[in-house]
């Protein structure tokens, strides 16, 4: 099989990762970068040039497209799809689970567990909105933020209410979250390929940090998910129409609340933590749709 990672470096450990699992099951694996790729449409014969060829006979992609460059990316694994190449994230899946709010709205309709978050249009009753979701400490987040930048705790009502007043006046749109404190700075992050969880880690933030992003200083360790961890996973994964998925969790005193889905979750720290061969998980699934 020909397969295509989308990825704008090829250095990257998960795109090293992919590579080296692809052609160990003895596939051509090209790393392509989305954001130099230009999309040929024409009366039925869409086509992709990448550094002056066209790309063709390709059987898979498999999408590593970060939030910065979401729109094109987006436009590359649509054109694929056009193309009549399996994606292993669909373009459409993709669009929605980068847009936090629609994704905690989708969640939500399914039943999952989350935080009880408020979005408003810039809403000036600031007090309403702290009190709506159980007053201070609140965690207020940047619709568009990744890796931890842009989330912030605010432990009073006033502290709250001038951060949100803050980002409001800049035009920037945020949610506002009740704070789980029980989760003691600690996430978990289950991996999903195809309908299961082929791994799954805690990440712990450091001393005095509330966000265990590893991006911020976090550390990983291997975890066995509970039943209802698991399934919240998968369900999580399914209703976002999602084949890859990092559903990331927070342990609540009340059973797994889902704080965000990541469509192109990382490799690195998930294979450090659990030892696992993720990559060739997905070059699996890849083999399994083609
Ligand atoms: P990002 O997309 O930037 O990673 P997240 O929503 O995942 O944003 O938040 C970053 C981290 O902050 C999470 O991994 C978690 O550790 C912590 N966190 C986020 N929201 C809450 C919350 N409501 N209660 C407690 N901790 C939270
Ligand atoms: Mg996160």
């Amino acid at each position: 099989m020909k397969i295509v990672i989308l990825s704008r470096d090829q250095h990257l450990y998960s795109t090293k990762r992919l590579v080296e699992a692809g052609e160990k099951k003895g596939h051509e694996m090209l790393v392509v970068d989305h954001s130099k790729c230009d999309l040929v449409i024409e009366k039925k014969k869409p086509g992709i040039i990448y550094k002056g060829h066209m790309l063709d006979n390709v059987d898979a992609v498999i999408p590593r497209i970060g939030a910065s460059v979401t729109f094109f990316g987006t436009a590359v694994v649509r054109q694929f799809e056009m193309m009549k190449v399996f994606s292993a994230i669909e373009s459409q899946a993709l669009v929605r689970s980068r847009d936090k709010l629609r994704s905690l709205q989708i969640l939500s309709r399914a039943g999952l567990g989350l935080p009880k978050t408020v979005f408003t249009n810039y809403s000036r009753n600031v007090k309403d909105i702290v009190k709506s979701v159980g007053g201070a400490p609140v965690v207020i987040k940047l619709l568009e933020g990744t890796q931890g930048l842009g989330v912030v705790l605010a432990e009073t009502d006033n502290a709250a209410e001038s951060v949100i007043e803050a980002f409001n006046g800049l035009k920037a749109r945020v949610i506002v979250q009740e704070f789980i404190s029980e989760a003691k700075g600690s996430d978990i992050r289950a991996f999903v390929v195809d309908g299961v969880v082929v791994g799954a880690m805690k990440r712990q933030g450091k001393k005095g940090e509330f966000r265990s992003n590893l991006h911020r200083g976090g550390t990983a360790s291997f975890i066995e998910l509970t039943e209802e961890e698991e399934n919240t996973a998968l369900k999580a994964a399914r209703v976002l129409g999602l084949g890859i998925a990092g559903v990331d969790m927070l342990q609540s005193k009340h059973g797994p609340l889902i704080l965000e889905v990541n469509s192109s979750p990382g490799l690195e720290g998930i294979e450090a933590a659990t030892g696992k061969d993720i990559a060739n998980n997905i070059i699996r699934y890849v083999e399994r749709n083609v």
